[in-house]
Parts: C-alpha cells; structure tokens; sequence
C-alpha cells in the first residue's frame, strides 16, 4: 500500500502517472519496445514525447516565444556552474549579484565564485546593482522553508531563479526573469532532469572555454538533443505535465497548494506543543519546517508518523526538526491525515 510520501525529492509523483507508467512499461503505444528502449533521435521520441511535453510545459506556464525551453540531463546544481559560464562577460559585465536566502543560494554562491566577484545581498536587505551580469535567487529554500513569494525587481539586469522546489506550484510571469531553471525531482518527475526557461538574447554569450555540455547554445541548437538525454526521465515529465494540465494547469493547483500550507500552518500555529520559526511572510507553501518541543520527541514523531503511513517527514540534518514536502502531486487528504496525526501525538505526548 503506497503511503503519503513527504519526502523532499525525489518526491511523491502522481498515482496516475505511475499507473499509466507502469502500463506502458512492456510496450508503449505500438512501437514493440518501451518509452525507454527507442532511439532519442527517431520520430516517435521527437514527435511524440520530446515535443509535446515541451509544449505542454509552456503552455502550463504560458512562456512567451522569446524564451527557449531546455531539457539538461543534468541536476539542478550543475546549473550554479552553467549560469555564471553563460552569462558573465556578457555587455562586458564582470560581476553577478545573489541573493542569500539559505542553503541552496549558499550553494549557487560558492560556486559562482570561482568564476566571478560576486555582491551577496543577505535575506533581509535585497540590493541589485544595475551593472550586474544578472541577479541570482532561490525563490523556494527546500532545506530552509523559505519562500519568497514575490518576485524582486531587478530592472534591466537579468533575474536568474532556481525554482527546483516549486516550479509548476502557482502562475508567473515569465518576462520578469531572464532564466528559470529547476530540476525534476520536486514537481515534475524523476531525477537527473533539468528544464530551463530561457530568454533568448541571454543564449550564445558562454566564455570560450565553457565545455560544450555547459553551454546552452549546445542545447538550443539542438532541440536538446546534441547528447543522449534521459529520455525515460523527458516521457514522465511529459505524462506530469499532461496531469497537471487535466488538474486545470497551474492556476487550479496553487489554490490547492495554498489550502494545503493554511492547513498546516494553522495546525502548527494553533498549537502549544509545535512551532516552525519563519517569519509569515517567507513561509514556504512547499516545504513546511516544524518542530516538536525537543528532539526526542522530534525523532519519535517521525518514527510513528512512518509506522501510520506518513513517511519521509525527517528534517534535513542542517535544519533538524521535521518538514512535511506538499508539492503538486500531495493530495489535499494526506495534509488532512499528517495534521490529525500531528493533533493526536500532541495529546499523547503534549
Ligand atoms: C533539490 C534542490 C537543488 C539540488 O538539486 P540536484 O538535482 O540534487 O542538484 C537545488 N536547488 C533547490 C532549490 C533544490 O530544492
């Protein structure tokens, strides 16, 4: 019996998707072979799972034609390195800013830096400076719990956004950014994918001695296909686009997303016994960090949280504590189920 899966990523996918997976598993559609076992380079993957979830990505997120979509076999932290090699020099501009809003920014900053003088803006104290190469933030922290629900202005200088948590969970507007980029394994599908949203003018600037998998030129030119992509990986992407889209696309979603967070919330708020320590208004809709009053009861929590089928509710080992991931594919029933369990652990132990 499959249990509410709370885990980070790779996270739960959904049910129907895996039904329709493992359907098609022996033979998809009447080509004798699996998704997996075709050439990337033949018409059925192109014509049929390449492109139409492609297509359905934008039209999910309503890209306009300036902007290219990418698929990079890669994860999302190759994009730390892929960002500063594409963008820096550009206009003869030699410095990147970044946001500093937890872990994974951290991450992007550390690598940027050995490309780059990078100005770092900490969390409470946003400043873009308008001779940048671009602005780097992370609009969801996964680890953290952090999200910033609205997009900085940066005027003229690119926005370059790393969305891996929460890309697909509300609408946006993608001319405000110059890059969106996130891997898979949050709300799209399995690991080892990257999508990345593209305005176009930024394609074609990567220094000279960018390796030709780092450039997005290579990928541009080439449909995303100048190597073998993990073309397993691209077919569930697409059947998760196709379900999001019967869900009623990204619109019907994030009211869903948003009622599930409200719900947790106020279970941790209203109680005596929990308490998560985000100022409101940097509360992630996606991962929700709570605390028990001590680490025992943290760990005790989470071990009979997974012996009631609600698993993979451990924080991460920076943070401590717990987080419940409710990406897209978590049903609004399983915040139902963690927050009456969360209310009976309070009465037993509280
Ligand atoms: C998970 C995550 C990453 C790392 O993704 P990998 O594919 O493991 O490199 C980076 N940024 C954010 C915001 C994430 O949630």
């Amino acid at each position: 019996m499959r249990a509410y899966n709370f885990c980070a990523g790779p996270a739960t996918i959904p049910l129907p998707v895996l039904q329709q997976v493992k359907e098609e598993l022996l033979e998809w559609k009447d080509v004798g072979a699996s998704a997996m076992e075709i050439s990337h380079r033949g018409e059925d993957f192109v014509q049929k799972i390449l492109m139409p979830a492609q297509e359905k990505f934008r039209k999910l997120l309503n890209i306009p034609d300036n902007y290219e979509v990418l698929f990079i076999s890669q994860g999302t932290s190759h994009q730390f390195a892929m960002v500063p090699l594409n963008l820096l020099g550009r206009e003869g501009r030699t410095t990147a800013g970044y946001w500093d809003t937890g872990h994974w920014s951290k991450r992007a900053i550390n690598e940027a830096r050995r490309y780059a003088e990078i100005n770092v803006s900490p969390l409470d104290n946003l400043q873009i400076n308008s001779e940048a190469a671009y602005f780097h933030y992370t609009s969801n922290e996964t680890i953290n719990g952090i999200q910033i629900h609205e997009v900085p202005d940066a005027g003229q200088v690119p926005l370059v956004t790393d969305m891996a948590s929460e890309i697909l969970s509300r609408p946006l507007d993608i001319n405000r950014f110059g890059i969106i980029y996130a891997g898979a394994q949050k709300n799209i599908g399995p690991s080892g994918l990257t999508v990345v949203i593209i305005r176009k003018d930024l394609i074609g600037h990567a220094k000279d001695f960018t390796p030709t998998l780092y450039n997005y030129k290579t990928y541009a030119d080439s449909q995303s296909l100048y190597h073998t992509p993990n073309t397993f990986a691209i077919y569930m992407a697409g059947l998760v686009f196709e379900w999001l889209l019967k869900q009623g696309g990204v619109e019907a979603i994030e009211k869903i997303n948003q009622a599930k967070a409200n719900k947790l919330y106020s279970t941790i708020d209203e109680s005596h016994f929990y308490y998560n320590n985000v100022p409101e208004k940097y509360r992630s809709h996606m991962n929700v960090i709570f605390y028990c009053p001590t680490p025992e009861l943290d760990k005790l929590f989470h071990e009979t949280a997974h012996q009631s089928g609600l698993i993979n509710l451990r924080g991460h080992k920076v943070v401590g504590g717990l987080r419940a991931s409710i990406y897209n594919a978590m049903p609004y029933e399983g915040v139902e189920a963690l927050t009456s369990f969360m209310k009976d652990f309070e009465k037993r132990y509280g």
